[in-house]
């Protein structure tokens, strides 16, 4: 039988692009996808790589290298972080927009793809530097921004206040507000309730909806979360409201492990006091220290990557013991482990689903911003969990009707989604 499993990314970021494109012919060939289609989706439709000089605090100039890449608008304006990184490039941007394109799509929301960032070290500058980046670089790439062309949001090392760094440069150049530029801002500046946490949030509703598929009782389910972020610990804390005993947790510093269940709330109430600190610090009662790799083996039902890529692979696949993973993080398991996790049956909700939660909100947030018509918390979750609900729903029966894994599922829906709206608009002129 053709492998149907699919990996999220690659090891070195330089092939990240590679795989992606390997992903997309794979998909393509098992939808019978026309290839013109094919071929337009194998490129991004715009790239722009810009020049970035910014004057350092100690008066000498420096010129860094941005890029913003739109893989796709054929179902709405592209969508899409911007990371700080020193590795950041024109292919890893390209791989970034283009899952961005698969995962709009694999949740329905009117976006396509797109991925931006400068290659600079943010830790090694002042935060006024990080500002003019931040400004100039906007500028830079304005001509192909706008709420109804490109909409950016937080990625690596970018946050609420890059984000409203940006929506004030497009503002101040424009000479009106466009906050609905940019999503994952402040809420003070037009940011939503319940952005900060709808990544986690959004994981939690994929792990509670492929439990009740498989009928299994929340008591009964013994859950580990690797990364103790934004993701893994609202992941965590609502897994526990749900009545899972969530028996480990970890983060670099290493984990913590309970076979009876952590008292998440209190190690949540801990990490919020002391937002600078790392697990080690919070010594839970009568739990005993585990590394990060004992914690992706441990003996648990469900599994939660919430830190890095690459963490489940092909020298670790074999030993893991949970049966359901729900991917938090981009990328966590490599094409190797894939294969050997579904040949041996476990249940994977890839990323581009599990983790979608955080784009939804910012689509909610773009709503409300063109509206300038602000939503109750309460109103932006139930928004939230109505489009994971259905997402999930989808991916399974399309996967199901195909008889292909979730992952695979998730991809094909995704790009007969964006196939359609292609065929539908025709080839301009
Ligand atoms: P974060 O920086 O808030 O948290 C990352 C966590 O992972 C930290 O607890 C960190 O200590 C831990 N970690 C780092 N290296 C580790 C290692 N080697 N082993 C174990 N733990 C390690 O980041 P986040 O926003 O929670 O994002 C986590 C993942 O989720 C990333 O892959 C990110 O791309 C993905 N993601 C995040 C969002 C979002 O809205 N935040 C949306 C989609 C996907």
């Amino acid at each position: 039988m053709k492998d149907q499993t699919i990996g999220a990314s690659a090891a070195p970021s330089h092939d990240l692009w590679a795989t992606v494109q390997a992903q997309l012919d794979e998909v393509a060939e098992q939808l019978q996808l026309d290839p013109g289609i094919h071929a337009i989706l194998r490129q991004p439709e715009r790239e722009l790589t810009v020049a970035v000089p910014v004057m350092m605090d100690d008066g000498h100039i420096e010129v860094f290298t941005g890029y913003r890449v739109q893989h796709s608008s054929a179902r709405g304006p592209c969508k899409g972080g911007i990371r700080y990184h020193p590795e950041v490039d024109l292919n890893e941007a390209r791989a970034l927009a283009a899952l961005m394109t698969w995962k709009c799509a694999v949740v329905d929301i009117p976006y396509g793809g797109a991925k931006g960032g400068v290659s600079c070290n943010p830790r090694q500058m002042s935060e006024a530097e990080v500002c003019r980046l931040t400004r100039r670089y906007t500028a830079m790439i304005m001509p192909i921004l706008g709420p109804r062309r490109d909409i950016p949001a937080p990625d690596v090392n970018t946050n609420p206040q890059v984000m409203a760094w940006m929506a004030d440069t497009v503002s101040m150049l424009e000479g009106s507000s466009v906050i609905e530029v940019v999503t994952g801002k402040p809420v003070a500046l037009g940011g939503s309730l319940g952005r900060k946490e709808a990544t986690g949030r959004g994981v939690a509703i994929i792990a509670r909806e492929i439990l009740k598929r498989l009928n299994r009782q929340a008591a009964d389910t013994r859950v580990a979360v690797q990364g103790y972020g934004n993701v893994g610990s609202v992941a965590a804390r609502l897994l526990y409201e749900m009545g899972c005993p969530v028996v480990a947790i970890s983060d670099v510093s290493g984990g913590w492990y309970n076979p009876r269940g952590l008292d998440i709330p209190t190690i949540n109430a801990f990490m919020e006091a002391h937002p600078r600190s790392l697990l080690e610090e919070v010594a839970p009662a009568s739990a005993d220290r585990i590394t990060n790799d004992e914690l992706l083996t441990s003996d648990v039902e469900l599994l939660v990557p919430a830190a890095l890529e690459h963490q489940l692979h092909a020298n670790n696949a074999t030993q893991v013991r949970a049966s359901i993973i729900v991917e938090g993080a981009n990328g966590p398991t490599t094409r190797e482990a894939d294969a050997i996790l579904t040949d041996r049956g476990v249940i994977i909700a890839p990323d581009i689903l599990a983790n979608a939660g955080g784009v939804v909100v910012s689509y909610l947030e773009w709503v409300q911003d063109l509206q300038r018509f602000f939503w109750e918390e309460d109103a932006v979750n139930q928004r939230l969990e109505a489009i994971m609900v259905r997402s999930m729903q989808e991916v399974w029966d399309f996967s199901q009707s195909r008889r292909v894994p979730l992952r695979m599922g998730a991809y094909m829906l995704a790009v007969h989604r964006v196939a359609t709206a292609l065929q539908t608009r025709g080839i301009f002129p």
